[in-house]
């Protein structure tokens, strides 16, 4: 495959003396999880979006359900309270809610940006609604006025899913004045898998926010429910961070911006480039909004495209084939239609996007694209 989807070898060869030299320094030093590495990359998390707290867990799921789990033990929420998603998500935004015996309602996206359409939030909410979950899809920041204020007036939580947006910067304040996501709600997960944004070499996760005692509950969570060795105060699970993981992340985030800046200019390429009546580019936003974890585009005859790519050496995947109510695990939503979210799993296509692509690189899968026929 000349063109793969995404290769983390080529992703990562920038940074591979770099990263070398600090696993040596890891390995030598005797401390492997939750060490003085992960307390940096907690510093530098609040430091970059700007908020007072960051508890490094062992994947982004985990950070998704442990900062729902604590919600449950602060008793904020309850088994049985419903939290507002968008139904075209990836599964684990759903599995996080679901795990802690909440219900999610999804709700459909917005066409235009294929985020959460905040203008149809209001009317999902029941008198059991304690949350709204914002997914920042394909890495376009999901904020507004319109959720901000519908989550005021209605007293709820607003979590984030930022496992594909580190980086992205909303154009409209969060709730405790910071503008980039993960710091934009009450609280956000992160993930660090290899393939995300700022990815590590393995599983990583965190929690973000400002408010403390959200910070603390999930930190115990994440350790065996004890913040006092052999003290016990929840039924706690074991997800830590690894320093080794940490020390990895920790080098590429100074590299970061820099990268997303040129998957913006990837994107605008592509959309330049791209001139094919069968396929719509996606839209862009503000700059800063969209940190382009993925280039999704759309086409009626997506896995005809996908088979002509493939036979041309161009590497795509489908960001989701199957929407989570489709699913078998949640056979007891299957029964839903939700016909956007549902055209979307049928019609979208993810291209090659990093941001080692060369110029010519995009215009040459470009042109592989306008000749599909
Ligand atoms: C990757 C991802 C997750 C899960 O993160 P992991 O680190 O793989 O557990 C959750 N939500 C979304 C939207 C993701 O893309």
């Amino acid at each position: 495959m000349k063109y793969p989807h995404l290769s983390l070898q080529r992703a990562n060869e920038p940074y591979m003396a770099e990263m070398k030299a600090v696993a040596a320094e890891v390995i030598e030093g005797g401390w492997y999880i939750r060490g003085k590495y992960v307390s940096q990359l907690e510093e530098q998390l609040c430091r970059y979006l700007g908020c007072a707290h960051a508890v490094a867990t062992g994947n982004g799921l985990d950070a998704l359900r442990l900062m729902l789990r604590a919600y449950v033990e602060m008793g904020v929420m309850q088994p049985g309270d419903e939290v507002i998603v968008p139904a075209n998500t990836y599964v684990a935004s759903v599995l996080a809610i679901t795990d802690n015996g909440l219900v999610p309602v999804f709700v459909e996206p917005s066409a235009q940006t294929y985020n959460l359409d905040t203008s149809l939030v209001e009317q999902a909410i029941t008198p059991r609604t304690r949350a709204i979950m914002v997914v920042h899809l394909y890495g376009w920041a999901c904020w507004d006025e319109t959720l901000k204020a519908v989550a005021a007036r209605h007293g709820l939580k607003v979590v984030e899913d930022n496992a594909q947006a580190f980086g992205a910067v909303s154009t409209v304040a969060g709730m405790h004045g910071s503008f980039h996501t993960g710091a934009l709600g009450h609280a956000s997960g992160q993930s660090f898998y290899p393939t995300k944004n700022l990815g590590a070499l393995g599983d990583a996760g965190a929690v973000t926010t400002d408010d403390p005692k959200l910070a603390e509950v999930v930190r115990a969570l994440g350790n065996y429910g004890s913040a006092v060795r052999y003290v016990n105060v929840y039924k706690g699970v074991n997800s830590r961070m690894d320093d080794l993981q940490a020390a990895f992340l920790l080098v590429k985030m100074k590299y970061l911006d820099a990268e997303n800046r040129r998957r913006a200019e990837i994107a605008h390429l592509y959309t330049r480039s791209i001139d094919n009546e069968q396929i719509i580019t996606p839209q862009a936003g503000e700059p800063g909004e969209h940190i382009w974890h993925q280039y999704v585009v759309r086409c009626a005859h997506r896995d005809r495209l996908m088979h002509y790519l493939e036979s041309q050496g161009v590497g795509s995947l489908i960001h989701y084939p199957i929407p989570p109510h489709k699913q078998q695990c949640y056979r007891e939503y299957n029964h839903l239609h939700l016909p956007l979210t549902e055209q979307l799993a049928r019609e979208v296509l993810s291209l090659p996007m990093s941001s080692y692509l060369s110029d010519d690189e995009v215009r040459e899968i470009a042109s592989i694209v306008n000749r599909f026929a």
